[in-house]
Formats: C-alpha cells, structure tokens, sequence
C-alpha cells in the first residue's frame, strides 16, 4: 500500500466547527471530488482538480501539525477506495479521526475506530434520492448523524426519519443544521424545542469566526 494515492483539495489546521469536537483543533485532510450536487453545497471548489498525493506523503503534511485530531472530509472522501486505506494509518498513528460523508456511500469498509459523521440528505437538497439507508445499522455510538436543513419541510422530514430510523437510539449524536440563508437559525432552534426532539441543534463555529472560504 506504500505507493497508494488519493486526489487532495486542502490540508490545513483550524478548529472543528461542527459535531461533537467542535472547537477542538484539528488537522482537516479535503479529498477531491463527489458526486452529488446538494443545492446548498458550500465546498464546489472540492469537485475538481486538488493534487495527487501519495498515502505516506499525506501522513507527512498531517504529522507536520502535531495535532490530535484528524478529519477526513470532502467532497465525498469515499468516492476514492484508497480514502478506507488513509482512515486506517491515520488510525494506526494513533490520531483520533473522523470521517464526514454525504451517506450516498457505503460505509461498511471504514476502520472501525474512526468516527463517522454521516449525512441524510433532505428534500431541499435535492439529493435525497441518494440516501443509502443501508448505511444506518452500520451505524454505532461513536458516530453521528447530520442533517442538513432548508425548510420547515426538512424539518418535517427529518423528524419522521428520526422516529422511522430510531436515529437517536443508533448514534451517539443526531445533529440538525439550518442552511445559512435559508432557515433562519432561531427557528429551528425553537422548533427542536418545542417538540422536544432527542438532536443537537449546531451552528458551523470555522463560518462565524472567519467566515465563508476554503482552508479554515
Ligand atoms: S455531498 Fe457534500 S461535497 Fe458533495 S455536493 Fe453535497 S454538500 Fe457538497
């Protein structure tokens, strides 16, 4: 496997802004590429081009931060088989690693000491069809659940999967976020607590702090 590559669009280390370690620092690995094409897609300039590196290369640049943690994300980091391979030595290193992914793949074969964090698409993204509820069982309490939300039709949609799924029995975390610009923040917020619901209710930290651009 030593002379295995992957198309890379970004090393870089800031603060998680999301999910369970936000705010912590951490080392982000953004592969090239994804298949889907959600409406509200805020890392296009991931689709094409980035630099082919190799796996020990990669280990290199990541090492360089010393950091504690790593996050795999794109893109959709699955769309490259060599991205099960990196997951594993990032593991092996003795990180502590995370995966983003769009749930359009599927995740039987990531190292099982990784955290995943796996979206459900919702209809206002447009790519709801690519959903791979296969993936759900996979899931465990060391991993989370996203969802992405632009309306109060997501909302809906979302709640009905949380109950259909038992989500919140699955996973450690279900996560529900507004799409900027889209669904006002507060209203979601009052929402989760109206209805009570078993979710974390996030914000991303990296966009208020510096705001919309790549590398942060
Ligand atoms: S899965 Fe992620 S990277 Fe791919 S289009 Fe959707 S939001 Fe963008």
């Amino acid at each position: 496997m030593s002379d295995a590559s992957l198309r890379i669009t970004e090393i870089f280390y800031s603060l998680q802004g999301e999910a369970r370690t936000i705010g912590l620092p951490t080392v982000f690995v953004r592969l090239t590429g994804c298949p889907l094409r959600c409406g509200y897609c805020d890392s296009e300039y991931a689709f094409y081009g980035g630099e082919r590196m190799l796996l020990t290369d990669i280990l290199a640049a990541v090492a360089n931060f010393n950091p504690r943690y790593i996050c795999v994300t794109g893109g959709e980091p699955l769309a490259q088989p060599n991205c099960l391979p990196l997951l594993s030595a990032l593991c092996d290193a003795g990180y502590s690693v995370s995966l983003e992914t769009s749930g359009a793949m599927d995740i039987a074969g990531v190292d099982a000491r990784v955290s995943t964090v796996m979206d459900l698409k919702s209809p206002s993204s447009g790519e709801v069809s690519k959903n791979r509820y296969e993936n759900i069982p996979l899931l465990a309490k060391k991993d989370q659940l996203k969802f992405v939300l632009g309306s109060r039709e997501d909302y809906d949609w979302a709640k009905f999967k949380l109950d259909e799924f038992g989500l919140a029995q699955q996973v450690g975390d279900v996560l529900f976020s507004p799409v900027h610009g889209e669904l006002a923040e507060r209203d979601l917020a009052d929402w989760i607590v109206e209805d009570n619901l078993p979710v974390r209710f996030q914000m991303q930290l990296h966009k208020l702090l510096w705001g919309d651009k790549p590398g942060v």
